[in-house]
């Protein structure tokens, strides 16, 4: 049995029992993990009330081998982000990136996935400008870390660098924007018409976005785009529970 200490995002918690918890931890040293808190959930618990999603704190725990389930000792708290749960658009977004977090994250450590995952939560408390737009790039962010980057500058079928202005469609199978040439090679059901607006805000979104918090004007297509990306690439074609709960906020 080995002591493990490590800074950690809560991603997700469970009650368990009458009085305990169990905590989906994203660490930055060992990947994710679970943890069960016992107590936790007595009114004098030496947890306090820190252990709930989107905090982030120094982890201790008995890490037992061959098991999942290890025994958190103390959570040292670095910082809460409750304030998230006051305005449901940002709970909804930081909810989305968890989830992401939580499914698609490697087996191996990723400490990079680990900062950003901490950098869009703080840009979802923070953000001052377009809340949807600052969800779509904490997003891309995410899924293009985790490798998942789609093509938005050439054809993914003839690889040909496609001109601005050029009449395209994004092909969800491929992973990628299809040329007008292409396109009637292309008869699959995974299509969607993109106008070269929404082409340059996705090949920025992809690109990391532009990060100043202004309304995208094809938001509505990018996140449709978004949504079924992730549902077509990451999760066996179906939609994140947390874009259901984005929609019902945004509309
Ligand atoms: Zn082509």
């Amino acid at each position: 049995m080995a002591l493990v200490t490590t800074l950690a995002t809560i991603l997700k918690t469970y009650e368990y029992s009458e009085t305990s918890k169990i905590l989906r931890l994203l660490t930055r040293d060992h990947g994710l993990c679970s943890v069960i808190a016992k107590g936790a959930r007595r009114p004098k618990s030496r947890f306090g009330g820190l252990l709930e999603p989107f905090t982030d704190g120094v982890a201790t725990f008995y890490a037992r081998e061959g098991r999942e389930l290890h025994t958190l000792s103390v959570f040292e708290l670095r910082r809460e982000r409750q304030a998230l749960g006051g305005e449901l658009t940002r709970y909804a977004g930081a909810g989305l990136l968890t989830e992401i977090a939580l499914r698609f994250a490697p087996a191996a450590p990723d400490t990079e996935l680990f900062d950003q995952l901490g950098r869009g939560l703080d840009r979802l408390l923070e953000e001052r400008g377009d809340l949807e737009t600052a969800m779509l790039e904490e997003t891309w962010k995410l899924i293009v870390h985790l490798g998942f980057a789609p093509n938005t500058e050439r054809c993914c079928l003839c690889d040909r660098s496609v001109t601005i202005g050029e009449r395209i469609q994004f092909d969800l199978m491929g992973g990628g924007i299809i040329c007008r040439r292409c396109q009637p090679l292309a008869k699959n059901l995974s299509l969607r018409q993109l106008s070269s607006t929404a082409r340059a805000e996705l090949s920025t979104l992809v690109r990391g976005g532009r990060g100043d918090g202004r309304p995208l004007e094809s938001a509505r297509v990018q996140r449709d785009l978004l949504r079924d990306f992730v549902a077509y690439h990451l999760a066996d074609h179906q939609p994140l529970n947390s874009f259901r709960f984005l929609e019902e906020r945004l509309g």
